[in-house]
């Protein structure tokens, strides 16, 4: 938790409201080209922050072409592995020096809980700079036994090059981590990038655009557009983008695929989940409620391996139930800059709606609602919302099939462990799935059962650099972390000499 998170948070927000925010390209901060901008918002107190520059489909093309020329210059294309890795490592000590106000800026802009920002999205981002820092010198090709047909003498190896121009969508749930998940490798491959953060959420990416400038990333390799969805869309369609990295809604995950398609851009998907949480009768329940609870109510729920689905055995439901409603009722509600605060806000007012609305259409639709289902009392500003459960729900219920994208667990109940399996199948999405059991064959047989990229056993939301992260289904193409994610950023060659 930073140490006076309102002190620094009144020092910034003094200065975000005296000037506009304005994007970050070839090294400029430059206003948008139609001189536009747009407010974002508190989401604990639903005020202004900042004014912050709108791009659009001009101000995109400027960008593309600073990332390109970028690309095509030799001092970033043929710079070495050693310094490329010294520029990597140096962005995140400059993260690292900034950290508490980075975690503040993030709460302010975000809402969840400074102490959350802190650990989540800024120790998150230097994690993640540091791990790729690692790999520029160790990522490279192979020497391969091939084997012509008319005798010759042949050496192949393989190369790795970086695609090109990269555009970075990223969504408003985990601002500065999901820039890093992307940036990091992006960059640790030789890519050039423009960086397109939502537009609930824009201030802590603009922010890691001026630390890679100070950190020595040459002008140009990462650019940083904020705007709307039109801003995006323009980099999907743009014909001198080479790869387009995306994490937010699959609805927009489709959209971007179709329209990728106009010069075959690479394209990486994380896209949405609706994660299930089964439960054995001989699971220790204590454990499994804590997690739980904070597998559904961390972040506000709004995080895409979100466990909001609870498959509890029938002979533990209720009582597990009544525990995970216990945990619930330990998070503080407030404002992410007091140090008290467990949970925050929502992020906007159109995310509160979309989940009250969630909320009526399980109750509609004939669930129970046990917790929450609203407004927390005292919280007459910003967009808080209860942590909620609905109990008795069905497999057909849109609360159990749709993302809610926010702090709402919908429980079934199940006896046919073999029905089971094909309740928790029994969705859209694959992204990750959470198992508790002390029974060792049931969470292997589970493991491997289950249709999702992660799956957890005992544990729930445990993330890191080292493994690979993504989903099956329609969660998404691709997977972020670990030697994936440079593969991601990269094409091979192959090589053939004629020794002969
Ligand atoms: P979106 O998928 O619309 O936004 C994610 C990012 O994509 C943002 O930067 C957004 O810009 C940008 N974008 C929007 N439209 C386009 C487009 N046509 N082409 C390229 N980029 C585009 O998510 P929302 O913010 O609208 O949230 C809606 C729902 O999506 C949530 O309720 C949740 O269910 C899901 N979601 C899932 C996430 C996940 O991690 N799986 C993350 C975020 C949302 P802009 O912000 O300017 O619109």
């Amino acid at each position: 938790m930073p140490r006076d998170a309102f002190a620094i948070a009144e020092r910034l927000t003094s200065d975000l409201a005296a000037r506009p925010q304005l994007l970050l390209i070839d090294g400029q901060a430059v206003p948008a080209r139609s001189g536009e901008t747009f407010a974002t918002i508190n989401p604990a107190t639903g005020e202004e922050i900042a004014q912050v520059a709108r791009g659009g489909v001009e101000d995109v093309a400027h960008a593309v072409a600073a990332a390109r020329r970028a690309f095509d210059n030799p001092s970033w294309r043929r710079m070495s592995a050693v310094e490329r890795s010294n520029l990597l490592l140096k962005l995140a000590d400059l993260i690292e020096r900034d950290a508490e106000e980075l975690a503040v800026l993030e709460c302010l802009d975000n809402g969840k809980p400074a102490s959350l920002t802190r650990w989540v999205e800024v120790e998150g981002a230097i994690r993640t700079f540091r791990y790729f820092a690692g790999w520029p010198t160790k990522f490279g090709g192979e020497t391969l036994p091939v084997s012509p047909r008319s005798g010759a003498h042949i050496l192949n190896y393989t190369t790795r090059e970086p695609v090109g121009v990269a555009a970075l969508i990223v969504p408003w749930n985990y601002p500065l981590s999901m820039a890093a998940w992307k940036v990091a490798p992006a960059l640790a491959a030789g890519c050039t990038v423009i960086l397109k953060p939502a537009e609930q959420t824009p201030l802590t990416a603009l922010r890691l655009g001026e630390l890679a400038l100070e950190a020595g990333i040459p002008a140009g390799v990462l650019n940083v557009v904020t705007g709307f969805g039109d801003a995006g869309a323009a980099l999907v369609d743009h014909p001198d983008v080479d790869k387009v990295a995306f994490t937010g809604s699959t609805e927009v995950g489709k959209l971007i695929a179709r329209a990728s398609t106009v010069n075959l851009k690479k394209v990486t998907l994380e896209l949405g989940g609706k994660s299930p949480q089964i439960v054995l009768p001989d699971a220790d329940l204590e454990a499994a409620a804590v997690s739980i609870a904070s597998g559904i109510f961390f972040n506000q729920g709004q995080t895409c391996t979100a466990g909001s689905r609870l498959y509890a055995h029938a002979s533990i439901h209720d009582r597990l139930l009544q525990l995970v409603a216990d945990e619930a009722a330990k998070l503080r509600i407030g404002n992410g800059l007091d140090p008290q605060t467990t949970f925050g806000p929502l992020v906007s007012d159109e995310q509160w709606e979309r989940v009250n609305g969630y909320v009526e259409i399980g109750r509609a639709e004939g669930a129970e609602l046990v917790i929450g289902g609203k407004r927390p009392e005292g919280q007459e500003r910003g967009f808080f919302f209860e942590p909620t459960i609905l109990a008795g729900a069905t497999g057909s219920m849109r609360v159990v099939r749709e993302e809610i994208f926010g702090p709402v667990l919908s429980s079934l109940s199940w006896t046919d462990p073999d029905d089971l399996v094909r309740q928790a199948n029994d969705s859209d999405f694959g992204l990750s799935a959470g198992i508790w059991t002390n029974d060792v064959k049931s969470a292997h047989r589970l493991a491997g059962a289950v249709r999702a990229g992660t799956v957890w056993v005992n544990c729930f939301n445990m993330v890191d650099n080292a493994t690979p992260f993504g989903g099956f289904k329609q969660s998404g193409w691709g997977r972020e972390h670990s030697r994936s994610a440079m593969e991601n950023y990269s094409e091979i060659k192959s090589v053939w000499i004629n020794l002969s």
